[in-house]
């Protein structure tokens, strides 16, 4: 499971703490080491380690926390609510189009799992919202990619626009648009080409599409797995896209959760939702109160 290893240090880090009458600075620090360490092994952004570090030690050393009953109970409140910044305090949602259809254009590397994370978006918005969903297929230099996709609608009950012989996504994108206005899709949710690494004509291709599509939401899909690098692709694509926000993979595997926990902060960009698996059901809202509290157990 996520976060396992880097949960049970913070947390061993802590109940050294917990039960002392009194806190001294020494204590502080050695806890603060332990954490940051934890931080750094669980492939946390080393800037983004410091500053937390930092306020820790700054809030913990505080007269407040040294005055009251319980210290160490209060440094450890303060170690949630750090975290809790660090992922961006509050839940964030899609943004709603004023007029039909909200526009979602998925982004990515490949393998990362847009074409799964487009399917898992539409059922989600079928469960949660009663929608109903256009899904086009972008990815046109991966066969698998639109049979793929193809299948999702099919298993979902939801239309899916492809095309053959066209070259150019973008006039792709801008006939599925024109199909969805005229069925009256409450939702577009478009899935585009990755490559294994960030390059100039995927970037081009992408913001082509963004030209034409005027998404509402731009979401990009990271993989937890790749830890540190996801937060560099991800400055990547926010650099030339402007993300509105982030899809975090594949969480149910066995991440360090580096990238859950540096990316809001290195990109300044929420993390919307998380995927837990391969299955459609398997995408959750993220809530980074609850996700802080899981590490803290
Ligand atoms: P794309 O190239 O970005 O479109 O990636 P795909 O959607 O084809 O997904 C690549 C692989 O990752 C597939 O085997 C998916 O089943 C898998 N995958 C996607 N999301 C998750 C997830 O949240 N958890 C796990 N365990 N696997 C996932």
């Amino acid at each position: 499971m996520a976060f396992e290893n880097l949960s049970e240090r913070i947390q061993k880090a802590l109940r050294n703490l917990t039960g002392k009458g009194k806190i001294s600075e020494e204590d502080i620090n050695a806890a603060s080491r332990e954490i940051r360490l934890a931080l750094l092994e669980a492939d946390v952004n080393f800037k983004v380690v410091k500053d937390f570090i930092k306020k820790i030690k700054q809030e913990a050393l505080g007269k407040e926390v040294q005055e009251s009953l319980n210290p160490g109970q209060q440094v450890i409140k303060i170690v949630n609510e750090e975290l809790t910044k660090m992922m961006g305090e509050s839940a964030t949602t899609l943004t709603k189009s004023k007029h039909i259809p909200t526009i979602v254009m998925m982004v990515g590397l490949q393998g990362t799992g847009k074409t799964t994370t487009v399917g898992k978006l539409a059922y989600h918005l079928q469960k949660t919202e009663h929608a109903r969903p256009l899904l086009i297929a972008g990815d046109i230099y991966r066969p698998a990619a639109v049979d793929q996709l193809k299948q999702i609608g099919q298993q979902l009950n939801v239309p899916v626009y492809s095309e053959e012989n066209e070259k150019d996504v973008s006039q792709i994108v801008a006939r599925g648009l024109a199909e969805a206005d005229k069925n009256k899709n409450d939702y577009v949710l478009i899935d585009t080409a990755g490559r294994l690494e960030i390059d100039e004509p995927l970037m081009e291709e992408l913001e082509k599409v963004k030209a034409v599509a005027h998404p509402d939401n731009i979401l990009l899909v990271v993989d937890a797995m790749t830890g540190q690098a996801a937060t560099d692709v991800a400055k990547g694509f926010d650099e030339r896209l402007d993300v509105t926000g982030v899809i975090l993979t594949k969480l149910d595997g066995d991440t360090r959760g580096g990238a859950a926990l540096s990316i809001r902060a290195v990109t300044g960009k929420p993390i919307i939702y998380t995927g837990q698996g391969e299955k459609l059901t398997d995408l959750e809202d993220f809530h980074p109160d609850r996700m802080a509290s899981r590490i803290l157990g």
